[in-house]
């Protein structure tokens, strides 16, 4: 490419079909007007001409052989004095007039800036429906290969026993299989939350900032459910499951940069710790201190539950410390409105993990 004009850090990689296929992108990048930056907006860019020649300005790199997903030319793209007409900025959250001036729906440059990035959010609910997919293909040929192949007389001296009646296969398989219903009922709630927001039923701050919450994660844990299931499957199978034509070890392949594109996982888990930390905040800040007595006093009970095995006399103890513990910030929010059961249908659906928080 001869010298790196502009410098290499402002190229962006990655990019699915940039290498060779891509005849435009929407690109985020600052709208300045005026003199005055408005911050990030999306714009409409072609990249090449209708015969697939770069247009004057845009270079192009290709990514070469990944891990898997090979059947897409990834690539990346850097932009040199490229033109284009001020009708190409999508122009939903902001507007720039012929005489350059700036208008936008959206009045506080923060909320902008995050209603633009919102858009981003149905990449995240694709792939949580594609990991949860993959996660049920592969139990469907481990399920099927264990119910069929036998190993060893265990019970009967006539005839060998099935995989599937080994404990330790059932204990491999049982949970992930569990675990991905549970993962299909959250995706078919996502969906519900992203067809109220993106239909216009219910595209509101509130419902936004739920749905971005809601996918930031579910993606992360069914994608690390898919990737584990796979393997597990993949063992599960044996040396057939390792045969390319039995689809485990390419899915996983594929499914592997999963957990990194559309919102690398780690960082879209500190964004929902991030939200409910500050739930929390903006909760507790409304409680006496007794409240918050009340408030930790709830929790430790939770931990207790949860990490105790004879939990019921620590609950016992806990609750009678507390009597009124109920009434804790949580507790009477969701009576309020998120942590509430789910009722199909209705807007109170919400988030199916409790107190799962919106920025404030
Ligand atoms: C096959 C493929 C296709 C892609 N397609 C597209 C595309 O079409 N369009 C597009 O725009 N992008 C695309 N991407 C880019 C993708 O979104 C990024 O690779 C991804 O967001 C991670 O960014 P990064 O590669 O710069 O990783 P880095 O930011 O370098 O992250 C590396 C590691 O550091 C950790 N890390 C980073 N920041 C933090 C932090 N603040 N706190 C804690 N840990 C942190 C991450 O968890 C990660 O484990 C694609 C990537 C791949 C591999």
């Amino acid at each position: 490419m001869g010298d790196p004009h502009p410098f290499r850090a402002a190229w962006k990689d990655f990019l699915g079909n940039a290498a060779i296929h891509a005849r435009s992108a929407t690109l985020f990048a600052r709208l300045i007007t005026n003199g005055v930056d408005h911050g990030v907006h999306c714009f409409y860019v072609p990249v090449r001409d209708a015969d697939g020649e770069l247009l004057p300005g845009v270079s192009s790199e290709d990514d070469g052989e990944k891990g898997g997903l090979n059947g897409i030319d990834n690539g990346r793209l850097a932009f040199d004095h490229v033109r284009i007409p001020r009708t190409n900025l999508l122009n939903r959250y902001g507007d720039v007039a012929p005489d350059g001036t700036y208008t936008s729906p959206i009045e506080s440059p923060g909320r902008r800036f995050f209603t633009m990035l919102g858009t981003l959010v149905q990449g995240r609910v694709s792939l949580d429906g594609s990991a949860i997919r993959a996660s049920q293909l592969a139990l469907h040929i481990a399920i099927t290969y264990a119910t069929q192949r036998r190993q060893f007389s265990a019970a009967d001296p006539t005839q060998e026993t099935v995989l599937m009646d080994y404990q330790a296969h059932l204990h491999r398989l049982l949970p992930k299989l569990a675990a991905t219903y549970a993962g299909a009922f959250a995706h078919e709630q996502l969906l519900q939350a992203f067809d109220d927001v993106f239909s216009g039923r219910a595209d509101d701050p509130e419902s936004r900032e739920d749905l971005e919450t809601l996918a930031a994660t579910l993606k992360p844990t069914s994608t690390r459910l898919a990737l584990d299931t796979l393997q597990e499957c993949r063992e599960a199978c044996g040396g057939a499951g390792f045969m390319a034509e039995n689809q485990l070890v390419g899915l996983h392949q594929d499914l592997d940069v999963y957990a990194t594109f559309e919102g690398d996982n780690t960082v879209l888990l500190q964004l929902v710790a991030k939200r409910l930390l500050s739930d929390y905040t903006s909760e507790l800040s409304s409680v006496d201190r007794a409240g918050i007595g009340r408030f930790i006093a709830q929790r430790a009970e939770v931990l207790a539950k949860r990490h105790t095995p004879g939990h019921a006399s620590a609950r016992a103890s806990l609750t009678a410390a507390t009597p009124d513990a109920p009434s804790t910030p949580c507790a009477r929010r969701s009576s309020r409105r998120r942590c509430s059961p789910t009722v199909p249908g209705s807007r109170s659906r919400r988030s199916p993990s409790p107190c799962v928080g919106r920025r404030r």
